[in-house]
């Protein structure tokens, strides 16, 4: 049977662009790919990219008044938002065009268009159009979804937050997950007054429990109005202002309300029923470990499979997909110790088993240090930073690191390599400490802080 392609990628983000390009490119596989919105996708357009600038852009009121604690003669300014927007948006351009051309390039055709299945072998865009594949890809990300609830829609979600036509003076953030803290500290840090409510005890589930406490306190001690254990009821239009009635009796007027409550995997509407491709609990789609679907031609990769929903994971399953399908070397997909970075102030990095997890397999040694780092201290912050190691009692191997401290991200992604080749606390001991750094406490801890 001949098909018109030998790949038929449905989503231009950064799972489907890197398969895409990668089979064209490497195997000479003909490949079309289909996007119905930017190329670059959720990370590059609306996900870590604009969102990493503007971390950059609100720690520049702090590192100004903290240099003028060393001896600089600077005044802080206001931070112009349509001027950075601007900015912005011609880099989100650049990086689209960035995005297509790599796929012309290797190769790939693509159609600017909404695409489903019609069949096992066989896709529809939305002016009607038929394509037949020997394979179908399916990396069609995910979605911010809100809560149902009176007033929900006067809301916006992380998608908006970088068009706004200006800065709100306040906003309330709905959410105590990664995205929803993230955005309480870039627009505090950008002068915006702040308050953020989360149904849960504590901020940032999942993630080490002392950690993700020094991180709410430090949010609490900057200035940012963190409730726990409250929920938004309803939220109404007042004039220029939306009205919020909150589980803890509270009515408040805020210029904006912003919903970080969830992801939901972009899987509706695909023809995926009619295929009897399976769906989890979240909508998203089933895949074995090779991203396989119960439907042998038809693979997914990505926020859409809901496995572990970040950039470098999505585009390391779009690799072992093509090293499996078109390099005949079947891949599945590691997802042990992936190392990961909050973008909060301050920043987390992180990597294998919380304390409390680690804690439920096996007996662990626990090493952590909390203490003021140099930089800021110097500068009069009363900031505090975290260096957490969880140790396996008996095989002495790094279950869990956890950083809380600006540069984070930087420093778990080398400590990330140390820990995945299956590092011992004796390993971190026999490393030379790098002086002087906030990081040389993470080989200099020589008594364990408990055991468990
Ligand atoms: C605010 C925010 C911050 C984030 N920060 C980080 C971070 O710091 N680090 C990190 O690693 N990850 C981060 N992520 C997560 C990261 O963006 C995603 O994990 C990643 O983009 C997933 O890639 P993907 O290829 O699965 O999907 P996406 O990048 O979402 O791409 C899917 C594409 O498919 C298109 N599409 C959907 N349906 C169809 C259809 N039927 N036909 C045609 N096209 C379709 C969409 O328009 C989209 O372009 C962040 C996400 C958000 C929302």
């Amino acid at each position: 049977m001949s098909f018109d392609y030998d790949l038929f990628v449905i989503g231009g983000g950064s799972g489907g662009v890197r398969a895409a390009r990668v089979a064209a490119g490497d195997t000479g596989a003909k490949v079309a790919l289909a996007e119905e919105d930017r190329y670059g996708g959720t990370c590059v357009i609306r996900g870590c990219v604009p969102k990493k600038l503007m971390v950059f852009a609100s720690e520049y009121g702090d590192m100004v008044e903290d240099a003028r604690s060393y001896g600089w003669d600077i005044t802080p300014g206001d931070f112009d938002w349509t001027a950075f927007r601007g900015k912005l948006e011609a880099e989100l351009d650049r990086l689209e065009g960035v995005y297509r051309r790599l796929l012309a390039n290797s190769g790939v055709e693509t159609f600017d268009q909404r695409a489903r299945l019609v069949d096992a072998h066989t896709v529809e865009l939305a002016d009607g159009t038929r394509k037949s594949a020997k394979h179908i890809l399916i990396a069609t990300g995910g979605r911010p979804v809100k809560p149902d609830l009176p007033g929900a829609e006067l809301g916006i979600t992380s998608n908006d937050i970088f068009h706004l036509d200006k800065l709100p003076e306040s906003i309330l953030i709905i959410g105590g997950g990664y995205i929803a803290c993230e955005f309480a500290g870039i627009l505090h840090g950008l002068g915006v007054k702040v308050t953020q409510y989360y149904r849960g005890a504590q901020i940032l589930r999942g993630f080490d429990d002392e950690a993700r406490g020094l991180i709410c306190e430090e949010m609490c001690q900057k200035g940012i109005d963190v409730h726990l254990g409250t929920n938004i009821l309803e939220m109404t239009r007042e004039g220029d202002q939306f009205r919020v009635k909150a589980t803890n009796g509270t009515e408040r007027l805020f210029d904006q309300v912003m919903f970080a409550t969830g992801r939901a995997p972009n899987a509706d509407d695909m023809g995926l029923e009619g295929l009897g491709i399976e769906r989890g609990r979240k909508g998203q789609i089933v895949v074995d470990d090779y991203s396989q679907t119960g439907v042998p031609s038809v693979y997914a990769i990505g926020d859409v499979t809901d496995r572990v929903n970040l950039t470098p994971v999505a585009i390391r399953e779009g690799m072992a997909f093509v090293e499996t399908v078109f390099k005949g070397n079947p891949t599945p997909v590691d997802h042990d110790l992936i190392p990961t970075a909050i973008f909060t102030q301050p920043e987390m990095g992180t990597v294998g088993l919380s304390e409390e997890d680690a804690a439920e397999q096996e007996p662990i040694e626990v090493y952590a240090t909390s203490f003021k780092p140099m930089q800021q201290s110097f500068a009069g912050r009363a900031d505090r930073v975290l260096m957490k190691l969880v140790v396996s009692q008996k095989t002495r191997k790094i279950l869990g690191c956890h950083i809380v401290a600006p540069g984070a991200g930087e420093m778990i992604q080398l400590a990330g390599i140390a820990v995945k080749m299956g590092a011992t606390k004796e390993d971190f001991d026999r490393t030379v400490a790098v002086h002087p750094t906030m990081s040389e406490e993470i080989v200099t801890m020589k008594t364990p802080t408990r055991t468990a």
